[in-house]
């Protein structure tokens, strides 16, 4: 699960970062609308949180582009303006919640949790693969019929080669869905948990195959 933060005070961005990537979120943190815009682009986010009052552009602008221009990724607006209006400009653009500062950070991961929820439970029937069932909206996966336990970061590996069961899944693609740009990741750390899926999937789940120098693949035969 990858969120992109856009938020210009920095003690509040350190803060959210820490306390969703200690939750096991990937999460990628811009200061500048423009940024935003881009990232978002380039990277196919779960969900976005978004500061209305930004440098360069309101955040409101930016909604308003990102909806334009058909991108259907959920949207948390962070506001400092207690104002109705602002609550309702928000929704009126797009935005699927908002929460006013200053809030506690529970809070806001509870908000969290419940829009990826939503948004899987829209965007993502349960996938199958031989006997192995990855439901997206439960949050579950089963190994004929036995619930396996997944860590969230090998939840995240195994969601992304399901999606392209068959197809090779470069290591760059699969890092980037896994884990956020500046985020200290060790040279192996991906290595690490393909071989712990490997081991939950084993011996009678689908096989992750290695290729040499390209990636992994799920094998579908
Ligand atoms: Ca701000």
């Amino acid at each position: 699960m990858r969120i992109l933060l856009i938020e210009d005070n920095a003690a509040l961005a350190r803060g959210l970062t820490a306390s969703l990537r200690a939750s096991g979120f990937a999460v990628d943190h811009v200061t500048h609308g423009v940024a935003a815009l881009e990232e978002s682009e380039l990277v196919p986010y779960n969900l976005m949180i978004l500061d209305v009052g930004l440098p360069d552009m309101s955040g409101f602008d930016v909604l308003k582009r990102l909806r334009q221009r058909g991108a259907t990724t959920p949207v948390l607006i962070l506001t400092a303006r207690a104002a109705l209006t602002d609550r309702v400009t928000g929704l009126d653009l797009g935005a699927d919640d908002y929460l006013p500062k200053p809030f506690e950070p529970a809070e806001l991961e509870a908000r969290v949790r419940a829009l990826l929820r939503r948004g899987q439970g829209q965007a993502a029937p349960a996938l199958t693969l031989g006997g192995l069932v990855f439901d997206r909206s439960a949050g579950t996966a089963t190994l004929h019929g036995r619930p396996l336990d997944l860590r969230r970061r090998e939840w995240s590996v195994l969601e992304s080669l399901m999606i392209r069961a068959g197809k090779v899944v470069t290591k760059e693609r699969l890092s980037a869905e896994v884990f956020g740009h500046d985020e200290p990741v060790g040279p192996n750390a991906l290595e690490v948990y393909v071989g712990r899926l490997r081991k939950k999937l084993e011996p009678d789940g689908p096989t992750i195959r290695t290729i040499r120098g390209l990636g992994y693949l799920l094998d579908v035969s």
